[in-house]
This record gives C-alpha cells, sequence and structure tokens, in this order.
C-alpha cells in the first residue's frame, strides 16, 4: 500500500476515534461524499450542503463533508485574539486560533471587556480545543456573576464553534437532540408615562412580526403624577395602579390572548413587602412574567423570591446576572423561588453550562427558561444553538431592534432578515453556521485593529508559583525563599 494511501487511512481512523471519544460516535456517519470531500472547504448551505433530517423522523444522520484539513488529534489551540464593536452595548468578540486554519468565535457578554476572555491564553495555548469540559474548568475559577461570567461564557461558545466545524455538526448537535428548528424572539419596547403611546409603540412591534412582547414599568414611568410615589421613591398603592394602567393599555392594544412580560428592575422594590405589593397589583394582567422585582436583580435572594411567590399567581422571573449552576442557580432551582429562569448566555456560561443549568430547572422542578441577549447577532446565534436543545424554553430578547440598523449585518451565512416573523431559524451548517462580516465589523470598531495579535497575556496572571516556601517578606522585611533552580 502507497504510504499516502496508508497516511489518508489512519487520519480517519482518528477522525473515528476522536468522534467516537468526544460522544458523537452514536450519531456521526461518514457518507460517500464526505470521504471524497475537497480538503479545507466548511459547507455552509447550498448545494452539497449537509443533510439534516430532523429529530425523531427515522432518517440516518448523515452530517456530510467533514473538514478533512483538521486532523483532531492532533489539534491544539495556538492564540486568542479580540476586538469590540461599538454598539449600543458594546460586542466584544473573540477569535480562538488552532495549528489547522479552523478557527473559532465567541463573544464576551456585551458591555463586558475582551481582556476577561484573553486572560483565560496561558490556560487555553497549545491543548486541544476539542477537550471542551477540560478547558472550561481551568477556566472557571475566574469566571463569575454578571459580566466576570462573560470570558468564560465566550471560550465555551469559540471551543464549540471550532469543534462543530472539525466534525461537521452544528453546535446544537453537540450540545443535544433539536428541540424546535426556530426560536421565539422578544425585543425590549421603549417606555412611555403615556397609556395610549404604550399601546402604540407595543402595536409597532408586532407589525415587525413579534409574537411575544416585553414592556418596563418603572419609577420614572408612574413617578410623574403626584402621590404614585413615596418619599424615598418606592410606588405607592396608586403608583401601582397607575403602572396597571400602562399594562392594561399595552393588554388592549395588542390583545389579552398575547404573551406579555413586565420588566421591574427600576421599580424600586427592595424588600419583600414591596415585592408582594407590585406582584398582587399585576395579577389581573396575567403576565408571562415579572422579571427581576428588586432593585439590583437580585438572583441570590432565592428566599425572597420564594416568599413573594408563595403570596401572588403572577409568574416570576430572574437570573440574567448569573453564572453557572452551582455558583448561580442551584438554590434558586432547587427551592423553586421562580416559575422561569432568566439566563444570559453571555454570563450563564455560554452553551453547555446554559443549557446545564436549564436541563436542571426543567428536569428537577419544571421550571421553564428564557434567554437574555442584549449581544451581536453572533452571540445571539449562538444562544439560538442552545435554545434548540432544551425542553420547555419560552422566548429569547434581541436588544438592537430600535436602536442598530446593522446589527444583523454583523454576521454572515444565514437568510436575512435573521428575525423572520419573530424566530430565528436554527442553523444546520457546521460548528455555529455563521462567520463575521468582516467589511461591516470593520466600520463599526471601538478602537482599531481586527484581531491583532498581541503579548499582554502570554504570561499566567496567577499561578506562577510552582512550589517549595512561598518567596515573602519575612518580618524583618527580608525577601526570602525567592525561587532557584533547586526547586
Ligand atoms: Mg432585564
Amino acid at each position: 500500500m502507497k504510504a499516502s494511501r496508508m497516511r489518508d487511512l489512519s487520519r480517519r481512523a482518528m477522525l473515528y476515534q476522536a468522534a467516537a471519544a468526544s460522544g458523537l460516535g452514536g450519531v456521526y456517519t461518514m457518507s460517500a461524499s464526505a470521504q471524497q470531500a475537497t480538503p479545507g472547504r466548511v459547507p455552509a448551505g447550498g448545494p452539497g450542503a449537509p443533510t439534516l433530517p430532523g429529530p425523531g423522523r427515522g432518517a440516518p444522520v448523515h452530517y456530510g463533508p467533514i473538514n478533512k484539513f483538521s486532523s483532531p488529534s492532533d489539534l491544539k489551540i495556538t492564540d486568542i485574539r479580540a476586538l469590540r464593536v461599538a454598539a449600543n452595548f458594546d460586542y466584544p468578540i473573540i477569535k480562538v486560533f488552532t495549528n489547522q486554519d479552523v478557527y473559532g468565535l465567541g463573544e464576551v457578554r456585551d458591555a463586558g471587556d475582551e481582556n476577561l476572555a484573553l486572560a483565560m491564553k496561558p490556560l487555553l495555548v497549545g491543548r486541544s480545543p476539542l477537550d471542551i469540559s477540560g478547558i472550561l474548568q481551568s477556566v472557571r475559577p475566574y469566571a463569575g456573576p454578571g459580566r466576570q461570567g462573560g470570558g468564560f461564557s465566550a471560550i465555551d461558545i469559540a471551543l464549540h464553534d471550532i469543534t462543530g466545524k472539525v466534525f461537521g455538526v452544528p453546535v446544537w448537535r453537540l450540545l443535544g437532540d433539536k428541540k424546535r428548528d426556530r426560536v421565539r424572539m422578544y425585543c425590549d419596547t421603549t417606555g412611555t408615562r403615556d397609556p395610549k403611546k404604550y399601546g402604540e409603540r407595543m402595536i409597532a412591534r408586532m407589525k415587525l412580526g413579534f409574537t411575544f412582547f416585553k414592556m418596563d414599568v418603572t419609577t420614572n414611568f408612574i413617578g410623574g403624577t403626584p402621590g404614585n410615589l413615596d418619599t424615598e421613591g418606592i410606588p405607592t398603592d396608586k403608583g401601582l395602579e397607575y403602572g396597571g394602567e400602562l399594562i392594561g393599555a399595552v393588554r388592549d392594544a395588542i390583545g389579552w390572548d398575547k404573551p406579555l412580560a413586565v420588566d421591574a428592575a427600576s421599580l424600586r422594590c427592595g424588600t419583600v413587602t414591596d415585592g408582594i405589593r407590585a406582584a398582587k397589583a399585576f395579577e389581573k394582567y396575567r403576565l408571562s412574567w415579572l422579571e427581576d422585582l428588586f432593585y439590583t436583580g437580585g438572583f441570590w435572594r432565592w428566599k425572597d423570591f420564594k416568599e413573594i411567590k408563595a403570596h401572588t399567581s403572577t409568574k416570576l422571573l430572574t437570573g440574567e446576572d448569573g453564572f453557572g449552576l452551582e455558583e448561580g442557580f442551584q438554590e434558586l432551582i432547587d427551592n423553586r423561588a421562580v416559575d422561569i429562569i432568566h439566563l444570559d448566555h453571555g454570563t450563564s456560561g455560554g452553551c453547555r453550562e446554559t443549557k446545564r443549568i436549564a436541563d436542571y430547572a426543567y428536569n428537577r422542578e419544571r421550571i421553564q427558561t428564557a434567554i437574555h441577549m442584549a449581544g451581536s447577532p453572533l452571540a445571539t446565534i449562538a444562544a439560538v444553538h442552545t435554545a434548540a436543545t432544551l425542553d420547555d424554553f419560552v422566548a429569547m430578547e434581541c436588544h438592537a431592534v430600535d436602536f442598530i440598523s446593522w446589527w444583523q449585518q454583523l454576521i454572515t451565512g444565514l437568510p436575512q432578515p435573521l428575525i423572520d416573523r419573530g424566530y430565528i431559524a436554527v442553523p444546520d451548517a457546521p460548528g455555529l453556521g455563521v462567520e463575521l462580516n468582516e467589511a461591516v465589523v470593520k466600520e463599526h470598531l471601538r478602537q482599531p485593529g481586527y484581531f491583532e495579535p498581541g503579548t499582554r497575556w502570554d504570561e499566567s496572571f496567577v499561578g506562577r508559583f510552582r512550589g517549595g516556601p512561598w518567596p515573602h517578606f519575612n518580618v524583618d522585611g527580608v525577601w526570602v525563599n525567592e525561587r532557584t533552580e533547586d526547586y
């Protein structure tokens, strides 16, 4: 047998082994066309694209041409770089490079900082990007609530993008089965003190095709009339009644049968008592959810949410600043403190951890999941892959509808409009199934540079010590225990 033929066979054997090792063995079938795939090409739809039968239809699954320039067993991360798109909330986007030209894109939580991901560089470079759980375990100690979850989440997304491309499967396939072909979207609606105008603005949302609606009720909107807020700025019963008038006007405009949620993060309910008053005042509007009753969100206040929940039929939701199951959501779920958890895909942990939290919520307490999203279309599509696999998913947010005309043009690879009649179609191309539109991204950079290389994070910012007595100044102010080659 010729040496080149043997090399080809052994590479194919490695692909099978790597697929089996990653848990893809059961779904992974190399088709004849896959074996003849053109090296270096990733199918992205159109003629020759992968055929993807829907789940449960009984047909064999052929994910089509394999990216044969990737030899999974030799794949290594070589670099991680970033750029930041200037938007209503900035979009820090990362790119994870490998030694085989295949790369992955990810995004740090909106209005976060790309350095949250770049700082993990020493924990990534030299490792296989297919070791997703191993790498995530390494970076987990540096993740936390709010924007601090952004670095972990961006890396998770980029690793799934690479792995999907290497094995020729969409990211949702790496996470589980596809439970829906499209993901329902909702968007915030610019608020006003005028009930009639609020109704008109929501009708404009309907005309855009949305089928799920959300409005804010804030102290600003209800505070225009004397007596609506007390001297501490907390809504009085009269003020809550006016809040109800705003909700009622929107209900009358769009119809009482439509799903309508209310964000109460700016209603200044700091205590359980105020939270119960607000939740009870809005009961008759049968909201899809009442969001973040506490002024600072307060997803960790599960005892308070549980007490409010015991006193009202209004559905409660929180969670957009929570990271991780154990770190952020387990107590909220175990105690059934809310009806729906609201996971920001860029904070909760990206694809894998978000699915883990949502699955736990559904399996343990039948708690539903909604996704908070204020990122770019790249981050949105990553979350669409995750949402596609969830058992009981409600809807995902888009924060750019009123503000950014070029939002959907930041990516290529999917039909536009991206949000079509209130839904985004779940991509079936390998990886995330989208690429950045370089020209449009370059028009909107916060600072110059398109994934420029850098050395700032080449050295680890923690964990430099490698054993032996810890170097320090002793009681006499003398530096002792400096590391030497003897260690
Ligand atoms: Mg919110």
